[in-house]
């Protein structure tokens, strides 16, 4: 299976120059773009400047939970799907800092999947302890986002493993035999509530700090089915780099 590398812009680039002229250079980059499933998140207002391809998927970075109405700002799954956005990324640190509750996690990941969106569900430990406390940290953020999951609809998620602690500048990425070892930890955590065969299919994807140096490390874990690239994807030239990473796991 192909892995699932995930372009986070967050709040960037600056103008519609700059977004213009990367969905360029990442068109021409058809090659690079076959060793993986790639998906652009770019902010709302540059999805409807994405070209119409078949080379990379679109996500949106945020979604609102109810369907339609009289939400001020809010952006809702039947817009992005209009759009001919397909992921959408729930429960960001980011977003978690600002405010974003379990509650609100979970009734946005439902919502992703009554649209027909796949939900990149972000989780995380702020800190790492020797003694191993932070997986009960991770468990408990996975149990309560999914509350409103069906066990029929586990394989539809992909939970995008995110260490605050590596996430962002000035952070230093996780090994890729820690995101191993925690995607393996994820898997198990929804077995045990969804039954092993729809944990099977499902996507843990590793983000944090990764880079052109250090993709084809986390790419080379069976159980790392990809990345969330937050900075690097910033440039197409890295974000390209990237992909490259992936061509031999294809
Ligand atoms: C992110 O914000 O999802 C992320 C992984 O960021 P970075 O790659 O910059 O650490």
């Amino acid at each position: 299976m192909k892995k699932l590398i995930v372009a986070n812009w967050k709040m960037n680039p600056p103008d519609r120059g700059s977004v213009i002229k990367y969905f360029s250079q990442l068109v021409r980059a058809k090659g690079a773009l076959k060793h993986a499933d790639v998906v652009i998140a770019p902010p709302f207002p540059y999805i409807a400047l994405a070209p119409r391809t078949s080379s990379f998927a679109l996500g949106a970075q945020d979604i609102f939970w109810e369907k339609e109405g009289a939400y001020t700002g809010e952006v809702s799954g039947l817009m992005l799907t209009s759009l001919g956005v397909s992921y959408v990324i729930v429960g960001h640190s980011e977003q978690r800092r600002l405010g974003e509750t379990d509650e609100v996690i979970a009734k946005k990941i439902r919502r992703a999947l009554d649209t027909k969106l796949t939900p990149i569900v972000c989780i995380g430990e702020p800190k790492r302890d020797p003694d191993g406390a932070f997986f009960g940290v991770i468990r408990g953020q996975l149990e309560r986002a999914l509350v409103l999951v069906k066990p029929q609809e586990a394989s539809r998620i992909v939970v995008a493993y995110e260490p605050i602690w590596a996430v962002g500048a000035g952070h230093k990425a996780a090994t890729p035999k820690d995101a191993a070892e925690a995607a393996l930890f994820i898997k198990k955590t929804i077995a045990a509530r969804f039954g092993s065969a729809r944990a099977k299919s499902l996507r843990v994807i590793y983000g944090g700090s990764t880079s052109p140096e250090n993709a084809a490390g986390f790419l080379a874990e069976r159980d790392v089915a990809g990345l969330l690239v937050g900075r690097e994807s910033l440039s197409a030239k890295s974000f390209i780099s990237i992909l490259q990473c992936a061509a031999i796991h294809s």
